[in-house]
């Protein structure tokens, strides 16, 4: 028999063990719904998301599932009058949408060719492949332009997204120029020239009609450069702005802030936009058109046009230049319905311009702008010396002196001989080199030299010695000097284009600039009648 307390031990033992059993089994049982747990997670139906595109009966909507448009029945919790075309929505197993989650922000970029008056957009998604997506939601109020790239889903075929990129058109508008004609020195019949070109017929836009006139749709500018080309295209912008406010009763102000002025630099746009120059084209002239809606006048300005549309089929020309010159023309000969937009061109290549842009009805007025003779070149040197600008001596007779030096024939400012094959040469100046440009870039020189020297000594003024020794400076610096340019350019800028260059001699200039043995003689041809 055991005695009680033998009892009692095993009893206790017993209830020991029990217990640990217990602890056992509740691990076990708490395994067991983990797994559980998990096996039922494995074994969830797996949820996909569709985009939706519209409502349809009741609570039940049309949406876009791998590629099949389904329509699929909604869970209370989404708000059907939040869902916008191109929202995503989670559907559960039985494919019911249960979720509205942010839409997708990948996808295709494509480029917008118009868009429809409805909420469809026409695309261009390759060369041959056009398509007509709807607006997602977000984009039911902004405005799509033609060329400006778009994200879509191609699938859903819905544009998500305007991407904005820095567009051609925001980089070339510039508000008109506060530049008047009688700012630019000399020039007086090319002013005219472009001033009865352009004014007139814009001004009297009615008049022209009346009398069947067809008013010039552009006008090209031609010359060496850093002779004004830009500054008269600028003033003539200006002009026509302060004329046809005058006209129409607005205030300039007003006139000022919807007038515009696209300055399209040729390398820039061919470099920038490789590939797209045709597009950036369309749409400077696209903005032009909408900026000039509004009987405000525009200027599209292509300065070094040469660059952009060079003569077709000359070699030349690039592939993508072929169809950027049939692309400018497209454009103005469409100026029909431009009467507020101007173009006008600069080039000191006119000779490389494909020759169907000058073509009448196109840029058919031409102006040349030469280089300032020595009358021209002592107003242009008046304006940057004018008479705010302290002086020590007359100023007449600084302007004298200074053009006199300028323009002076002496071997002090020969500067290269030019021999042909035929056995003439002769010899270029300094004179022969100088463009407006030129010129402000001496007068400044020579107020930077009078304003160190009223630092040093406390006289103020500019005198005759400053210009001298701007003069030399420029002189020995000017960046159209033969070193950089090539014999053909320099038989164009003397005019000679044509006939056979044996060499160029680079002379003695002043102040013992070494008659250059680093600086090679070029043998070169140049093309007969190029
Ligand atoms: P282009 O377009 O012919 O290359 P610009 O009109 O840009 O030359 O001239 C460059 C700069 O030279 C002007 O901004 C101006 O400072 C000066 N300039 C050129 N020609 C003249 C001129 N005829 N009168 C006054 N300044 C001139």
């Amino acid at each position: 028999m055991k005695t009680y307390a033998e009892m009692s031990a095993e009893l206790e033992q017993l209830a020991a063990h029990n217990d640990r059993l217990t602890a056992g089994l509740r691990a076990a049982r708490a395994q067991i719904v983990d797994l559980k747990g998990d096996l039922q997670r494995v074994g969830d139906p797996p949820n996909s998301y569709a985009t939706f595109l519209r409502r349809a009966e009741g609570t039940t909507v049309d949406v876009l599932h791998n590629g099949r448009r389904l329509r699929v029945a909604t869970s209370a919790e989404i708000d059907l009058d939040e869902l916008e075309p191109g929202t995503e929505l989670r559907l559960n197993e039985a494919l019911a949408a249960v979720e509205a989650v942010p839409p997708g922000d990948a996808g295709n970029v494509v480029v917008v060719v118009e868009s429809l008056a409805d909420t469809r957009v026409l695309v261009s998604v390759a060369p041959d492949d056009v398509r007509v997506l709807r607006r997602a939601g977000a984009l039911h109020d902004e405005v799509l332009h033609p060329g400006d790239h778009v994200l879509v889903d191609l699938k859903a075929q819905l544009v998500l997204e305007r991407i904005d990129r820095a567009e051609i058109t925001d980089l070339v508008l510039e508000q008109v120029p506060d530049i008047s004609f009688d700012q630019i020195g000399g020039l007086t019949e090319q002013i005219e020239a472009i001033r009865d070109a352009v004014e007139l017929p814009f001004l009297q836009q009615d008049l022209y009609r009346d009398y069947g006139l067809r008013p010039p749709q552009g006008v090209l500018l031609y010359g060496p450069p850093g002779c004004g080309k830009t500054m008269i295209a600028k003033a003539v912008a200006h002009e026509l702005v302060l004329r046809s406010a005058e006209v129409r009763g607005v205030s300039v102000s007003e006139a000022l802030e919807h007038s515009a002025f696209l300055n399209v630099k040729g390398p820039e746009l061919l470099n920038k936009y490789v590939g797209e120059t045709e597009r950036s084209i369309r749409l400077v002239f696209e903005r032009a058109r909408e900026k000039a809606s509004a009987k405000h006048p525009v200027v599209i300005f292509f300065d070094e046009m040469e660059a952009l549309f060079r003569t077709r089929g000359t070699g030349l020309s690039s592939d993508v230049e072929t169809t950027i010159v049939p692309q400018l023309l497209a454009e103005i000969d469409g100026v029909e319905g431009l009467d507020n937009v101007i173009v006008i061109g600069a080039s000191n290549r006119e000779d490389m311009i494909d020759p169907a842009i000058l073509r009448p009805g196109r840029l058919d007025v031409k102006i040349r702008v030469r280089r300032p003779d020595a009358e021209s070149a002592r107003e242009i040197l008046g304006l940057y010396l004018g008479d705010s600008i302290p002086v020590r001596e007359d100023r007449e007779q600084l302007l004298d002196l200074a053009t006199s030096e300028i323009y002076a024939e002496g071997p002090d400012s020969a500067f290269v001989r030019i021999e042909y094959t035929d056995g003439h040469a002769e010899t270029l100046h300094f004179r022969d080199f100088v463009s407006g440009a030129t010129l402000r870039n001496i007068v400044d020189r020579a107020k930077k030299y009078a304003v160190k020297e009223q630092l040093a000594t406390g006289v103020a003024g500019v005198g005759s010695r400053h210009l001298h020794e701007a003069i030399a400076a420029e002189f020995s610096e000017n960046e159209d000097m033969p070193s950089d340019s090539h014999p053909e350019e320099w038989a164009r800028i003397s005019g000679r284009r044509g006939r056979r260059i044996e060499a160029v001699v680079p002379l003695q200039g002043r102040d013992g600039r070494p008659g250059d043995s680093e600086r090679p003689a070029h043998d070169q041809l140049i093309g007969e009648g190029a």
